[in-house]
């Protein structure tokens, strides 16, 4: 069993970091941002390469108050965040479609957590594991004992980045449409919210899999991110 870090830091403590619009929207519980992180299965890590700006879908995986990421050490981003230049990363989950009495109106519901930081390559082998460990265990729970462990051929080939969580935020918008009051009393049509689940689908044994292999159970009983409300 994995043992988690308990050290506890504010959340958004940077005029950055801290929502302006719709700012009734900003959540300053960092167990909030925690289950954020948590339920989220990939974030977007934004990095500023020759002066553009670089958005690309990743893995991540949280300890405490530290996040982690991962790729080839050949990765254009990886290479960035290693150099120590700033990084942004995302967490979005999409909780609903808001169908409001006016186009204007129409809205989403979601959770978002948003981190600014510098990534810090972790390079010392007994924490790149552990960080390894976490990130796979966030994406594929029960993976790390039930499968081979990297060898060191693969460990180097792997850039291992840890960005610390202090300065985060998360916005969290759920319930019905807002509209317009003289909407409300005239518009004869439906308003109202289309919530959004995400469940996994049956197992599919890879095509190489010897006959009479089952899926594990930390593969058949994993639960859905979206546990039914
Ligand atoms: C799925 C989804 C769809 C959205 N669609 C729209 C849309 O179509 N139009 C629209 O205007 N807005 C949309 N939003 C909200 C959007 O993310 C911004 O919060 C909003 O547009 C305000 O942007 P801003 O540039 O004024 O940010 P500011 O309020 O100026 O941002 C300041 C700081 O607040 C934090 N922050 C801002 N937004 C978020 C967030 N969503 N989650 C966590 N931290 C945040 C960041 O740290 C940021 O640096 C959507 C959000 C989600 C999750």
């Amino acid at each position: 069993m994995l043992e988690r870090v308990t050290t506890r830091l504010p959340l958004s403590p940077t005029e950055r970091s801290t929502p302006q619009r719709s700012a009734n929207r900003a959540v300053a519980e960092r167990e909030i941002l925690d289950e954020v992180l948590d339920a989220g299965l990939v974030c977007h890590l934004a990095v500023t390469i020759d002066g553009a700006p670089l958005v690309l879908p990743t893995g991540y995986g949280r300890d405490g108050d530290t996040l982690y990421l991962h790729g080839s050490t050949g990765s254009a981003s990886m290479r960035a965040g290693s150099a120590g230049v700033p990084v942004c990363v995302a967490v979005t989950l999409l909780d609903g479609i808001v169908y409001a009495r006016s186009v204007f109106h129409h809205s989403v519901n979601y959770r978002s957590a948003v981190v600014h930081g510098r990534a810090v390559p972790v390079t010392d082998d007994e924490a790149k594991l552990r960080g390894l460990r976490v990130l796979t265990e966030h994406l594929a729970p029960g993976s790390w004992d039930y499968t081979r462990q990297p060898s060191r051929k693969e460990l180097a080939a792997t850039t291992l980045l840890a960005i610390d969580l202090t300065e985060a935020s998360v916005k969290v918008r759920a319930g019905s449409p807002i509209d317009e009051p003289d909407d409300v009393g005239t518009h004869e049509g439906w308003a109202g919210v289309l919530p959004l689940r995400r469940i996994w689908g049956p197992p599919v044994s890879s095509d190489d899999l010897p006959a009479g292999i089952d899926a594990p159970e930390h593969v058949m009983r994993r639960p859905a991110p979206d546990p039914p409300c």
